[in-house]
């Protein structure tokens, strides 16, 4: 049997916490529950999830639709493209079949790359290896969730690039079925036609899609709309030691408040989550931190873990924790006792890379 390999390589970086990366959780589901219902797509379709944040991973490994177990998704800091692509690379040769003279081989994988940020490592040797050895044999579709992705950087390893600019939970489900509507008109042609055709981009701007040419061709507005649009801390609880990440985000562009709202560094709160301990496996070590200054954030959350009042102290060793009515706490980040006083205004932490 041939098999039509379906990858999704997924951004987990911090700005996906929370909401996004639940859609993406669920939409995933979606994806396999209803190419289960597609009698082509149930002989052909095998799935494989990567996830990359700082470090790229396989979270579920190539298998049928009946096999496939929806992988929970993580998060880190940081955007590795570059480590995404080569794991992506290393599974296509281990893992899909190539046509020799004896055998005939897999059809050619699919990959849906879903980002929302720029990439943190250097992802051009990543990018040569694509074009050298895989571009040909492979198509890779880019989604970029907003506009803060590096779009002339996809270009290079997509064809095409998507925007999906409305984020909202509908117009994500849409997209959410473009993509099993699409997988499933491929594994039905591949079986007409017994040959690979590229994945058809007729029905894009239904689901809230746009093709995205290299920014050179934008005007100047969406060029400048890829600042970044959120900030994220990590801190640790003082009661239980455990992780939690903040987000601020910038307010969404209201029509006609576009350059007010550029000329303006202010980020909303959005919410304050719990994080795994595997943040830190799947956040890059050698990551240099952008200061922000918040003054800029508006507002402050309990802590997502324990409850205490905030989860915006900060530690003389410069990291981030709660605190509730004590006066004195001890830092879960470098164990000294720490004396806090009320009102020590405006400072400067250490933001995440998104
Ligand atoms: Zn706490
Ligand atoms: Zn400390």
């Amino acid at each position: 049997m041939r098999r039509l390999p379906i990858f999704f390589v997924i951004d987990v970086s911090e700005s996906m916490t929370g909401e996004p990366i639940e859609l993406m959780e669920k939409g995933i589901e979606n994806i396999v529950s209803s190419l289960r219902q597609d009698p082509h797509s149930l002989e052909t379709v095998f799935i494989s999830v990567i996830a990359f944040a700082g470090k790229a991973k396989t979270i579920a490994p190539l298998v049928d639709l009946i096999s496939f177990y929806p992988p929970k998704i993580p998060v880190g800091g940081g955007t590795s493209l570059g480590s995404a692509l080569n794991v992506l690379m290393d599974e296509i040769d281990t893992n899909v079949k190539k046509t020799t003279y004896e055998t005939r081989g897999d059809w050619e994988p699919i990959v849906f790359l879903i980002t929302d940020g720029k990439p943190t490592d250097d992802p051009s040797q990543a990018i040569t290896r694509w074009q050298d050895k895989y571009a040909k044999n492979a198509s890779l579709i880019a989604i970029t969730l907003g506009l803060n992705a590096d779009i002339d950087i996809l270009n290079q390893v997509a064809n095409p690039v998507l925007a999906l600019e409305n984020t909202d939970k509908n117009q994500f489900f849409k997209f959410i079925e473009w993509v099993s509507a699409s997988v499933k008109a491929q594994s039905q042609m591949i079986e007409l036609d017994n040959k690979n055709s590229p994945v058809s981009l007729e029905k894009v701007s239904n689901a809230g899609l746009r093709i995205m040419g290299n920014t050179s061709e934008l005007n100047n507005h969406e060029a400048s709309a890829s600042d970044s649009s959120c900030v994220t801390l990590t801190g640790r609880c003082s009661s239980n030691r455990r992780p939690y990440l903040i987000k601020y985000a910038k307010p969404k562009l209201v029509e006609g408040m576009e350059r007010f709202i550029q000329n303006h560094q202010y980020y909303h709160l959005e919410g304050a989550y719990k994080l795994e301990e595997s943040y830190f496996e799947w956040s890059s070590d050698n990551y240099v931190a952008e200061q922000v200054d918040t003054s800029s954030l508006d507002g402050i959350p309990p802590c997502p873990q324990c409850g205490n009042q905030s989860a915006f102290a900060m530690c003389g060793c410069g990291k981030l924790l709660c605190i509730g009515d004590e006066d004195i706490v001890m830092c879960p980040w470098c164990e000294k006792s720490i004396k806090f006083s009320q009102g020590s205004g405006d400072f400067s932490i250490t933001r995440g890379q998104g």
